[in-house]
């Protein structure tokens, strides 16, 4: 038996491994597909001689760097469990993925050992090793001291390869189990969907504690035997730079519009380019225009999530429409339902997206309830985003299940009311969110980014009174610089729900 997920990584191997860059990052350090052998390798027996075992899980909080792309690859090989963690986690936070995952080794940022030790000891690890940005760390250092050959562990299709942890915007993260088939069905699906050759480059600059960074961008990599250029972070001056090195770039909605304000966004720069892909979390269709008006390119949004990987996208081919996540993607079943009854609704109404197919996640580890209450008994999984099908069969997201506001009895979709207010001169954007009110149960509620000569209160009620019912309508608008958001771009309404909880009473 082979190890289901890196015998994807093999047999797309270039014929010859040391002539083809994998990884380039900045500071010119150029990683082959060779190296990503030897590097695995090594990690691979690091992990073991540290005590790791087939099934145990590794939890790395660490920057971003080639080396976390090895430790990653490395765990798959010993047959483990690899969970990251978002560098921005506390301490505290930290302590409740280690208890609640009891990894056999923990990996962290040298200058967090400190502090993190006694947390990964207090959950029972069997050790805590460093690696930093730059590579350097105990981890590192116990691979430098082993050989690169290593057997891969055999795993098979429904064997764990990840854990990730929901970002938690609606109540408290939990641990997503991913299979080995989850992974590499859903690699091989996006190679062909977006056509990853292995000349593509890509411009690579978002988290790898995430399923977009993570799983969506490097494992179409590896799978197709492409290369990618490495960023720490979104740095849109130096993505420009780039450009006419690459063939592709995934994003969040950030990315597109920092580069748009970037006055070196030009047809010419992006000449070289064939694909940008834009997910996480929604693209404005302002954006969109906006991008193809300076590039000439039509960016693609797709649509996923940490349970599902990839579960649709719009065509590589055929037309790119803004606003909707397009069709499924081949292996995908795709249903919208009514949330009460799991019936059907009819094209164009609104409800339950449902998605089931080898991309889908096999539970939430050590929830079996949980898990249970977000499956049907026919196995889709109920991924709490609203959405509809159009008659030409794309997708809309309308927002989150939980956002969704119910005032007087009627139900209101953000997005509806967001629509209008970006569009008002003067917007730069929104989120309508639902406090408590004694009346309506929730008064709709819009807290506006505004640029400095953008319209007041006032002046959005009048705006929207005709154009949206009377009950869309918000009870109140707020204004703030920024609205507040995750590290994959998501505006978090829990927060804005929390801020403003009280305006309504008394
Ligand atoms: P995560 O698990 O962090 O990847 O978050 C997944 C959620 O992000 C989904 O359930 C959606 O609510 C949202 N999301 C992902 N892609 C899109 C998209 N293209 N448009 C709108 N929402 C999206």
């Amino acid at each position: 038996m082979t190890n289901h997920f890196f015998a994807l990584v093999r047999e797309t191997l270039p014929a010859d491994p040391s002539a083809r860059i994998l990884i380039e990052t900045p500071d010119g350090r150029r990683c082959t597909y060779a190296d990503m052998l030897a590097r695995t390798g090594a990690y691979a027996n690091a992990l073991t001689a540290a005590g790791v075992k087939p099934g145990d899980r590794v939890a790395a909080q660490v920057e971003k760097s080639a080396e976390i792309v090895f430790l990653y690859l490395a765990a798959l090989r010993a047959g483990a469990v690899f969970l990251p963690l978002n560098t921005a986690y506390t301490a505290g936070e930290v302590a409740y993925f280690l208890d609640d995952a009891e990894p056999a080794l923990f990996v962290c940022d040298p200058a967090k050992r400190e502090a993190l030790a006694p947390v990964a000891e207090k959950a029972g690890t069997c050790g805590v090793l460093t690696l930093d940005a730059a590579g350097h760390g105990t981890m590192a250092e116990a691979a430098d001291a082993h050989g690169t050959d290593f057997a891969d562990v055999a795993r098979t299709p429904d064997d764990l390869a990840a854990i990730l942890y929901t970002s938690g915007t609606t109540g408290r993260s939990k641990g997503a189990m991913l299979s080995h088939d989850n992974l590499a069905s859903n690699a091989r699906t996006l190679v062909d969907a977006w056509r990853f050759t292995p000349d593509d480059v890509l411009i690579h600059a978002l988290p790898v504690f995430h399923t977009h960074g993570l799983f969506v961008a490097v494992n179409t990599v590896l799978a197709s035997g492409a290369s990618m250029l490495f960023l720490p972070k979104l740095d849109a001056g130096l993505i420009l730079r780039l450009m006419p090195r690459a063939s592709a770039m995934m994003g969040v909605p950030t990315f597109y519009t920092r580069l748009l304000k970037e006055a070196g966004l030009t047809e010419a720069a992006t000449a070289r380019m064939r694909l940008f892909t834009s997910g996480s979390a929604p693209l404005l269709p302002e954006t969109h225009a906006a991008w193809r008006a300076r590039t000439g390119h039509a960016i693609l949004e797709r649509y996923g999530m940490t349970e599902t990987n990839m579960s649709t996208s719009n065509p590589y081919a055929g037309e790119r429409v803004a606003g909707t996540v397009g069709f499924p993607l081949p292996d995908v079943a795709l249903r919208v339902v009514d949330p009460d009854t799991g019936a059907a609704v009819a094209p164009e109404a609104v409800g339950m997206i449902e998605v089931k197919g080898p991309n889908v996640f096999k539970g939430y580890w050590r929830l079996p309830e949980k898990t249970a209450a977000e499956f049907r008994p026919d196995g889709f999984f109920v991924t709490g985003d609203l959405g509809k099908v159009d008659a030409r069969g794309y997708l809309h997201i309308v927002g989150r299940g939980k956002d969704l506001i119910i005032t007087g009895g009627f139900n209101v979709y953000p997005k509806e009311v967001e629509a209008e207010i970006d569009a008002m001169p003067g917007v730069v954007e929104s989120a309508v969110i639902g406090l408590p009110h004694a009346d309506f149960g929730e008064g709709v509620t819009a807290v506006v980014v505004g640029s400095d000569d953008g319209p007041d209160e006032a002046g959005v009620l009048a705006y929207l009174a005709g154009r949206l019912a009377r009950f869309k309508c918000p009870k109140r608008v707020l204004f703030a610089d920024d609205l507040p958001r995750n590290a994959m771009g998501k505006v978090q309404k829990n927060v804005l729900r929390e801020t403003h909880a009280a305006l309504y009473r008394g």
